[in-house]
């Protein structure tokens, strides 16, 4: 009971604090922009679905620790980039773990250190 308090609490933090980015931010390409409002919609959606915790290891984790996996990378469908069902909410440690493994069902991913949103 009292990690879900936490988790909605991190969240809530989270949300006051990428306000104050979004303000600071200057405006970038608009179609970039878009995707990019789109896949933190997603991922923030994702983040609430499983009450802030990874789907791999089930540990609660902040925010800013969020990490999004594509199942199908993106270089092998793009257009499965914003679809959420193609996407697994992983702590930084089982994002990093994933993509070590040498041999997964789709080991088309070939990044060895993968960025924050992986495959893009
Ligand atoms: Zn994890
Ligand atoms: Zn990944």
């Amino acid at each position: 009971m009292m990690q879900v308090y936490k988790c909605f609490k991190l969240f809530g933090l989270y949300f006051y604090i990428s306000s104050i980015r979004m303000k600071r931010r200057r405006p970038i390409d608009e179609k970039m922009r878009n995707q990019r409002k789109v896949l933190h919609k997603r991922k923030m959606l994702l983040y609430r679905k499983n009450g802030g915790c990874c789907e791999f290891c089930g540990k609660p984790f902040a925010p800013s620790a969020l990490e999004i996996h594509h199942i199908i990378g993106v270089t092998e469908n793009p257009g499965l980039a914003l679809v959420a069902s193609n996407m697994a909410l992983l702590c930084h440690e089982c994002h990093a773990e994933v993509h070590r493994k040498p041999s997964p069902p789709h080991a088309s991913e070939q990044e060895q250190s993968p960025s924050r949103e992986c495959g893009s």
